[in-house]
């Protein structure tokens, strides 16, 4: 099809809203995928996203639509990421795209990641197209949306759709909307090849699969492709479009969307953003944007049984050939053993790759609580990044610590302000700003470190604001503070995964509160168990474990010996996820505690 006959779109929600649901739609109508054939959404195909309910990776469709105009046209359908760890990655396949469908419930409103999505769609010059998703649920109430839709983002909504994407309704008109809303890519195929990467994932046997968008120029299948923030050139086993199962072509050109296979090692060497072009017919310039995704959390990861050390190592290894932004290096504990740092761009990121590593290479770890990246300046005025407490210089050796901070937009039913201030007040926010939104519905504006966002801001803000209220967060860049810290020691031997930096004005009171946690946490032994909270040599808070009154096993001393061996399995399968320190036993939980103090 010629150029003027591509629309290249993607949808943007808050969760929730419908998304998946009026993509599976879009596929049905213009007869992309047979209603038989038809899983539920389509396009959310891992099973943890399915789970969680949210999209993790984005992938592509085309569809043929007929329009009413009588042509035929080809409407690329790139889907994004529901996530705001994920939001380089939306931004990337927005920039791929020339407009957007703004998908928001009429039964709730303008939530914080509908928002957020919306700016990156602004910043990409995308065509939005309001659509009002849910109108057939008896609560929704389309034209207060709309007012805020026009209020909050500033876009014009007379012409929003009004749309159920469950019972069908307004699909027609979202199609033909897509057709003349959205402009058609502009005709650049006589310029020297530019595409889009704005996906790719591993594949066993072909390597890793591309997603692109081309921008300028013709791709064709045997062609030898430059990558020109990796630097790696390929040859092309394979080229396609996603329809949206992967079917071959010859060429691409200028504004269309599809995928390469090129025996490709590793997602690193062609990341999101990068630049393709061709080996013998450069570019001179690579697209704009593009950025390394940098990790932003941390966390240890050691294998409870040490045997387990290389069968971590492996999966790692594995992950990491679909997962550009996962980053690890060997860590020694003097507490844990042998085991591994990681990078994570955030704590959603961090739990998919701990299950990931769980449930799909049967490890069994304990997990250290998440640290951001610390900047330190030493007394030599050398520049350092700390993102493991236990290294933290001593407070001889270091000038200043600096911390990366947030700004945090929480959207709420009015009712919550209070307690939601609270919350921000509590985690060293510094109150930014407040709007009213519509009658009953405000926005709040906190900067707070991102330290404190990354342990349980979020399930904070959600039990209370009994789960209306809605929020996302963008870095702001890094500050100043007064941090320490926190040595935790167990039987008299410090603990470096327990150590933790925080703010000296709060180091007491979560000295206290971590001592008396971990009492509760660890169990009894033969032996008492002091367990002490310190900053450098001086002891803040203690508390002490008394040892076991008596031997589990005296009472059935003599008893039948079926009875004995239960009682031992049992107490085997408690230690399961024990890491001993020392002679002590630490379950999982303890190394989480720190997150758990209210
Ligand atoms: P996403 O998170 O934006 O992808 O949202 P989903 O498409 O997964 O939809 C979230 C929930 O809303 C699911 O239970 C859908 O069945 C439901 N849903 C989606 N669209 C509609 C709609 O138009 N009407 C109604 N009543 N429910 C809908
Ligand atoms: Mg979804």
């Amino acid at each position: 099809v010629p150029v003027s006959r591509i629309r290249n779109f993607s949808i943007i929600a808050h969760i929730d809203h419908g998304k998946s649901t009026l993509a599976d739609r879009l596929l049905q109508v213009t007869g992309t995928v047979q209603a038989r054939e038809m899983k539920e959404q389509f396009l959310d195909s891992m099973d943890l996203e399915r789970e969680r309910g949210i999209t993790i990776k984005l992938q592509a469709a085309r569809m043929n639509y007929k329009a009413q105009d009588g042509e035929e046209y080809v409407l690329n359908l790139i889907d994004t990421p529901g996530h705001v760890d994920f939001s380089y990655e939306v931004s990337r396949s927005l920039a791929a795209c020339e407009g957007a469908l703004l998908v928001v419930d009429a039964s709730q409103g303008v939530e914080a990641q509908t928002l957020a999505n919306v700016y990156l769609a602004i910043e990409n010059d995308l065509e939005i197209i309001p659509v009002l998703n849910k109108i057939d649920l008896p609560g929704a109430e389309p034209e207060r949306v709309k007012d805020e839709i026009e209020e909050i983002v500033g876009l014009d909504c007379s012409g929003a759709i009004h749309a159920s994407a469950k019972a069908g309704i307004g699909v027609d008109e979202i199609l033909e909307s897509i057709v003349h809303l959205v402009p058609p890519p502009e005709d650049t195929t006589d310029k020297p090849l530019r595409a889009l990467i704005f996906d790719s994932y591993y594949d066993v046997y072909r390597g890793v699969i591309v997603y692109f968008r081309v921008m300028d120029g013709t791709v064709k299948t045997g062609d030898r492709i430059h990558l020109m923030a990796s630097g790696k050139e390929f040859d092309i086993d394979e080229l396609g479009v996603l329809s949206p199962t992967q079917v071959q072509v010859g060429e691409l050109h200028a504004g269309e969307v599809g995928y390469i296979a090129a025996s490709i090692k590793a997602v690193e060497d062609a990341r999101v953003g990068d630049t393709i072009t061709l080996a013998k017919a450069e570019a001179a310039d690579p697209l704009p944007g593009y950025v390394e995704a940098k990790p932003m959390v941390f966390c240890g990861m050691f294998p409870i049984d040490a045997d387990q050390f290389p069968d971590l190592r492996d999966a790692l290894e594995r992950l990491k050939l679909n997962d550009a932004a996962l980053n690890y290096e060997p860590e020694t504990s003097s507490a844990m053993g042998f085991g591994f740092r990681c990078g994570f761009l955030g704590l959603l990121h961090m739990e998919i790759v701990q299950e990931r590593l769980e449930r799909e290479y049967n490890l069994n770890l304990i997990i250290t609580a998440p640290s951001v990246v610390y900047r330190v300046t030493t007394n030599t005025g050398e520049v350092i990044t700390i993102d493991n407490p236990s290294t933290l210089p001593e407070p001889n050796h270091r000038e200043k610590i600096e911390e990366p901070s947030v700004q945090v937009d929480m959207i709420t039913p009015e009712e919550f302000v209070g307690t939601l201030m609270e919350l921000g007040q509590d985690r060293r926010g510094e109150f930014k700003d407040m709007k009213y939104l519509t009658p009953g519905r405000t926005t709040l504006i906190y900067q707070l470190p991102l330290a404190e966002v990354v342990t349980d801001f979020f399930d904070q803000m959600k039990s209370r604001s009994r789960g209306y209220a809605s929020m996302e967060y963008q870095l702001i860049g890094y500050r100043e503070n007064h941090l320490v810290k926190l040595d935790i020691l167990i039987n008299e031997d410090p603990v470096d995964s327990l150590a933790a930096i925080v703010h000296r004005d709060k180091a007491y009171g979560m000295g206290r509160a971590l001592v008396s946690k971990l009492k509760e946490l660890i169990p009894r032994h033969q032996f008492k168990i002091p367990i002490q909270a310190a900053i450098g040599s001086k002891v803040i808070a203690s508390e002490r474990i008394p040892a076991l009154r008596k031997d589990v096993l005296a009472k059935c001393y003599g008893g039948d010996v079926s009875r004995k061996r239960k009682l031992l399995e049992k107490q085997k399968k408690g230690k399961k996820r024990m890491k001993s320190v020392g002679s002590v036993d630490v379950p999982q939980e303890a190394f989480m505690a720190v997150l758990k103090l209210k």
